[in-house]
């Protein structure tokens, strides 16, 4: 008999990023997508969050390829780090393979993968999976929903999507499609889809919606420069706020290295069609009136050294914002960033611009379905077995139930979190028996801190202490034979007190050490262990019943 097939969430269920699962299909694996997580205020100096890689890693030879719904960075960041220990082939459509090619070859992985093209309501066989591709709208272009026809019946993957009615280059989600596969195949086992927004009531408007807004701000603002901040893998947005700006006479410049490189790559593909004499280099952007330039650039989630930032502290080489600008920030705040996307728009408007953006203006719309969408495709899959996946659990929670209000039976909806795996057997009477085993596989955070791989939480542990409590260090001279203290001890500390005025507060801190360490000696202490026990237990005593505060404490007793 052949191996059941199973799904194991890798990551996505429970948190918005890192969406990564695992399908399973005559015991090789699938990975479909494996995406970053952007760091939270609690995870200091990570620079972002991957799935826990462990379970991977020790099936490596199990793995038959990846495939990338979309290139996001929550769906495709993580491949960088994943190929470094696991090298395979990875799918995708044309777009999301050029997008996420960059990083992949920054990381100097493409020699561990090749990356294979796929198209369109194409069906084709990876390894031992059937898969069909389907066309979705979200906010980049050329984004799959996917449908995999298993020994235990189709299983159909959303994607991130949206059901968008008049996207920018008129590729639709393709219900009808869907609605085909459920009747061909006698009808869809389970459906896993987006639960991003989930929460919201009614439809997401069109990303055309955007374009319109744009124009009406442009018409409104003729003598102003504009400076667009977006996604650079948005090349919809980028291409409606370019149409935009030449419609209206206005030269475009683009910033940031990653809009500069999608610029180009939705150029070469056709999917930007901007005329090459209305496209300036940055550096030219001051020999233009205001009026007549429109800069795009990245910067919209906040990042500190971001062209964005740089221009708003004026601290940016040809352009510095005043009250001869407009910024709009045409994107929202990922979770993880909204302090800095606060503190960004703060800054710009301290420098004079006027600031238009999603909470102020209908300069944004999300490329997420909302609950309507989510039931609709629902009701066109009609799927036996639901389990809500990308999203927070409030997000899954709000979502199983929308499935079960049109009529998915409740004991057929399955809220997973990251590590549950499930197994799907056909039954005799031709249904799908499912089987959920929770916490199957280790799913915890990967967090990166430069290149170094796994900080863990031991040391984000230290790095949350140290930010609240600060940290003092004691050093001691010690004449070993006599164990006399020969000089010291001194008191380093940051983050503790401010050492200049605090002079008095050290000098006693100093004695209560000294102090102690006689003692010790007294009693015939000589060994460092003792001694550096002795310089921590009287330091931490003195700093609690002074201060009321417990810093870290690091003793340093040397000898002559
Ligand atoms: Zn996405
Ligand atoms: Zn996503």
């Amino acid at each position: 008999m052949s191996a059941p097939v199973k799904i194991v969430f890798l990551g996505g269920l429970g948190e918005i990023g890192r969406n990564c699962f695992c399908l399973e299909v005559d015991d090789r694996i699938l990975v479909v997508d494996c995406g970053i997580m952007f760091p939270e205020a609690d995870m200091p100096g990570v620079d972002l969050v991957l799935p826990d890689f462990t379970y991977l890693r020790e099936n490596a030879d199990r793995v038959e390829a990846a495939f990338l719904t979309h290139a996001h960075e929550d769906h495709a960041g993580g491949l960088a780090f994943l190929l470094r220990d696991v090298p395979m082939p990875i799918y995708g459509s044309l777009l999301s393979l050029g997008l996420a090619r960059s990083r992949i070859e920054e990381a100097g992985m493409l020699g561990h993968t090749e990356l294979i093209p796929v198209h369109d309501g194409e069906r084709r066989w990876i390894g031992p999976f059937d898969c069909e591709f389907i066309p979705v709208t979200h906010s980049v272009p050329s984004a799959f929903a996917t449908a995999y026809h298993t020994p235990a019946g189709t299983i159909l993957h959303s994607g991130d999507f949206k059901l968008d009615p008049t996207p920018v280059d008129g590729r639709k989600t393709d219900l009808a499609l869907m609605g085909d596969i459920a009747k061909r195949t006698g009808g869809v086992r389970m459906l896993l889809s987006d639960s991003t927004n989930a929460c919201r009531p009614g439809f997401t408007p069109s990303e055309s919606t955007v374009g319109e807004t744009l124009r009406d701000v442009f018409r409104d603002h003729p003598q102003q420069r504009f400076i667009v901040a977006s996604f650079a893998s948005h090349l919809h947005r980028v291409r409606q706020v370019a149409d935009a700006a030449v419609r209206e006479g206005r030269r475009v410049a683009f910033l940031g290295r990653s809009m500069l490189s999608n610029v180009s790559l939705g150029r070469e593909m056709g999917i930007l069609d901007i005329p090459s004499d209305r496209v300036i280099d940055i550096e030219d952007v001051p020999r233009y009136s205001p009026g007549e330039v429109c800069i795009i650039c990245t910067g919209s989630q906040g990042e500190p050294m971001s062209a964005l930032s740089l221009m708003a502290a004026h601290e940016h080489k040809h352009v510095k914002i005043s009250a001869d600008d407009v910024v709009v920030i045409s994107a929202h705040a990922i979770p993880g960033n909204e302090t800095n996307v606060s503190r960004i728009i703060d800054s710009l408007h301290r420098a004079g611009a006027e600031v238009l953006h999603g909470g102020s203006s209908p300069v944004h719309v999300s490329g997420h379905a909302a609950q309507e969408e989510l039931k609709m495709l629902i009701n066109v899959v009609q799927p036996e077995w639901f389990v809500p996946v990308h999203g927070e659990y409030t997000h899954m929670v709000h979502h199983a139930r929308l499935a079960e209000s049109v009529g998915v039976a409740p004991d057929h909806v399955i809220v997973c979190e990251d590590g549950d795996a499930l197994t799907l057997e056909l039954t005799p009477d031709g249904r799908c028996a499912v089987e959920a085993e929770r916490r199957a596989v280790p799913a915890g955070f990967l967090y990166v801190d430069g290149i170094v791989g796994d900080v863990g939480q031991g040391v984000l542990r230290d790095r949350r202490n140290l930010a609240e409590e600060g940290l003092v260090v004691v050093i001691v001279t010690v004449d070993t034979v006599t164990g006399e203290v020969v000089t010291g001890p001194e008191i380093v500390t940051r983050g503790w007190v401010y050492a200049p005025e605090a002079e008095e507060l050290l000098e006693d801190a100093k004695a209560a050490v000294l102090a102690s360490l006689r003692e010790a000696v007294d009693e015939g202490a000589t060994d460092f262990e003792t001694l550096r026990r002795h310089a921590r237990r009287s330091l931490g005593r003195f700093i609690n019943e002074r201060t009321r505060r417990r810093p870290a404490i690091v003793p340093v007793v040397m000898e002559v």
